[in-house]
């Protein structure tokens, strides 16, 4: 699959759960990262807060997180 990858300003490394993540060559920051749900590259910020998540994030981004199954859970849990 084809990554979508931002401005050049960021390296993109992949962690050990398989997820592409973007962070600031000068700072360490980490500024993106795959959703592992629909595998779409999206900033911090389209991500939920999860103290455990990766970069303190949930592993699905905000969008998909809304989507939830016929029973009520979230798709992804
Ligand atoms: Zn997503």
């Amino acid at each position: 699959m084809a990554q979508r990858l931002p401005k050049r300003t960021y390296a993109v490394e992949i962690n050990q759960a398989g997820i592409f993540y973007g962070y600031d060559q000068k700072t360490y920051e980490i500024v993106a990262k795959q959703c592992n749900r629909c595998n779409e590259w999206r900033f911090l910020n389209q991500f939920n807060n999860a103290g455990k998540g990766f970069a303190g994030k949930h592993s699905a981004c905000k969008k998909c997180h809304r989507k939830r199954d016929r029973w009520g859970r979230l798709l992804w849990a």
